[in-house]
């Protein structure tokens, strides 16, 4: 017999996340091999070797549990931000702790305000709670409408999420938007900037958001060892808030959310400021490329931020790209079919990318 009568109402509603199609699963499907993937805004460099040096250590000790204050790595990321070690929150992704956030401010009735296109967990984390989304259309230009959301912000409203850079366009807000903002929100408002792809933002003027932190200690600052440091199969990210907020996050997360492994990786690539700086310099050549050989193919790309591009590049090419190996997001789930999302790749994946499309721009001619 089925259990959907003893579901929760806001359960049933969620659409689960759709993750990018694994490489094993496209090749299965089509008989093909060599393919790539340029999905889900992975590091093509791998994980960082300081991180993979560090984890090869600790393997044998993972009969142990693992330290569930994060000791070690809370000491030296509280000193590199400049906050106290009090103000941090680690979880199994910065997705965890958006999870915590929702746990911790949102239930029936409660509002939270964000933009949309934007992260598919939002939805995903508000609706668990059986709390209500305000999804935000972004401007005319994909980019945060923050006159438009704060406008959205009223008695109901507990938690309000700035995506900087935005994923899935890549566009970002910068300084003097940012700031109008936050100082239109009610202080007992719970801000959360995702700042998941900071590490690869190039404009002068990003926001500086610790500063809000200390200024506005309702605000909360999501970051991840996911996108720059090439740590997304080990699952950490962390918050950065005031210790009030921080202190009731730490109160409703499981003692051993993060894991050993994740521990001494993360640790291990705060000092690897090699690899992030090879990272961004590999992406910002790569976003430069896909973005000129796009347009040059007369396809609409949107500056991006982030370690990726919007492309509009016309309805079905998704699965055209499928059969040439080549696999990106589509964006359908977002009401945007003549959309894809592509990752930035190694050169010759993105040279490759390139071809596969101009190929499937010709035949369509
Ligand atoms: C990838 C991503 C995250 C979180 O990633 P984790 O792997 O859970 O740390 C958060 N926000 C955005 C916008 C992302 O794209």
């Amino acid at each position: 017999m089925s259990i959907e009568r003893h579901v929760k109402p806001h359960i049933r509603k969620l659409e689960p996340y759709a993750p990018g199609k694994p490489i094993e699963e496209l090749e299965r499907e089509l008989g093909l091999s060599g393919s790539i993937k340029l999905a889900s805004n992975e590091s093509p460099l791998g994980p960082s070797p300081k991180a993979l040096a560090a984890l090869r250590k600790e393997i044998a000790n993972i009969h142990r549990y693992p330290d569930g204050a994060s000791f070690a790595l809370r000491r030296k990321l509280a000193a590199r931000l400049g906050v106290a070690g009090e103000q941090l929150v680690f979880g199994a992704g910065a997705d965890e702790v958006l999870e915590l956030l929702a746990k911790v401010l949102l239930g029936p009735g409660d509002e939270c305000v964000y933009a949309w296109p934007s992260f598919a967990m939002y939805p995903v984390v508000v609706g668990g709670m059986g709390a209500n989304a305000v999804p935000v259309p972004l401007d005319r230009d994909l980019v945060h409408d923050l006159p438009a959301m704060a406008a959205a912000v009223n008695a109901r409203t507990r938690l309000v999420i700035v995506c900087n850079p935005n994923n899935p366009t890549g566009t970002s807000v910068g300084t003097a938007a940012f700031d109008s903002f936050v100082e239109s929100l009610p202080d007992d408002v719970v801000l959360a900037v995702d700042e998941a792809y900071a590490d690869f933002a190039r404009r002068k003027d990003f926001p500086d958001s610790l500063a809000w932190v200390r200024r506005r200690p309702s605000t909360i600052v999501l970051r991840t060892f996911s996108k720059g440091a090439g740590l997304a199969g080990l699952r950490i990210g962390y918050g950065v808030a005031g210790e009030e907020l921080a202190g009731y996050l730490q109160r409703a997360r499981h003692p051993f959310n993060v894991n050993r492994l994740a521990e001494v990786a993360a640790f291990a690539a705060l000092d690897d400021t090699e690899y992030v700086e090879r990272l961004t310099r590999l992406n910002v050549s790569g976003v430069d490329y896909l973005s000129r050989e796009l347009r040059a193919l007369g396809v609409e790309v949107w500056p991006s931020d982030a370690n990726f591009v919007l492309a509009r590049a016309g309805a079905g090419v998704y699965e055209k790209l499928l059969h040439e190996g080549v696999i990106v997001r589509p964006l359908d789930g977002f009401g945007m079919p003549d959309h894809i999302r592509i990752s930035v790749g190694l050169p010759e994946d993105n040279e490759r990318l390139v071809k596969s499309l101009r190929r499937i721009r010709e035949g369509a001619r």
